[in-house]
C-alpha cells in the first residue's frame, strides 16, 4: 500500500480536483492509499474519492503530513501551492517541504510535476 498525500492551497483546489479526475484510474487503484488536508479533502471526498483527512493546513493538517513523512508512512506528497497568494501557516508548509528533503521522499509542488511523478509511479504498482 502507497501512502500519497494531497495538499492544494485555496486558489488551486479547482486544479486539484481537475487533476484527481484526470487521474482517478490510478488514484483509485487499490495498493494507493490517498490522505489529505482537511479542505482539500472534502473536495476529494466530493469527487467521489477515499480519503483520509487530517487537519486543515492553518489549523496544522501540513504539520500532521509532515509527521507521518518523517515516520515514513506517507510515501510521496502532491502539494499544489499558490506562489501568488500569503499563508498564515507558511512557517509550516517550509517545514514540510524540509521532512520531504531530510528524509528523501517525493514532493511535487506544482501540477506539471505532479503528473510526472504520478506516471512514473503508474508504471511500478
Ligand atoms: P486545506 O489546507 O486543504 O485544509 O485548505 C491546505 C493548506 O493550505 O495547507
Amino acid at each position: 500500500m502507497m501512502e500519497i498525500a494531497i495538499i492544494a492551497h485555496d486558489g488551486k483546489k479547482v486544479d486539484m480536483v481537475q487533476f484527481l479526475n484526470k487521474n482517478n484510474e490510478l488514484l483509485q487503484n487499490v495498493k494507493i492509499k490517498l490522505i489529505a488536508t482537511g479542505t482539500t479533502g472534502s473536495k476529494a471526498e466530493k469527487a467521489g474519492f477515499k480519503v483520509k483527512k487530517m487537519l486543515s493546513g492553518p489549523m496544522g493538517g501540513d504539520a500532521q503530513i509532515a509527521a507521518r513523512v518523517a515516520e515514513g508512512k506517507t510515501k510521496l506528497v502532491l502539494f499544489f501551492k499558490d506562489p501568488l497568494a500569503s499563508h498564515a501557516h507558511e512557517v509550516d508548509i517550509n517545514m514540510l517541504l524540509r521532512v520531504c528533503d531530510v528524509h528523501n521522499v517525493p514532493i511535487a509542488t506544482n501540477e506539471a510535476t505532479a503528473q510526472l511523478v504520478l506516471n512514473a509511479i503508474l508504471s511500478k504498482l
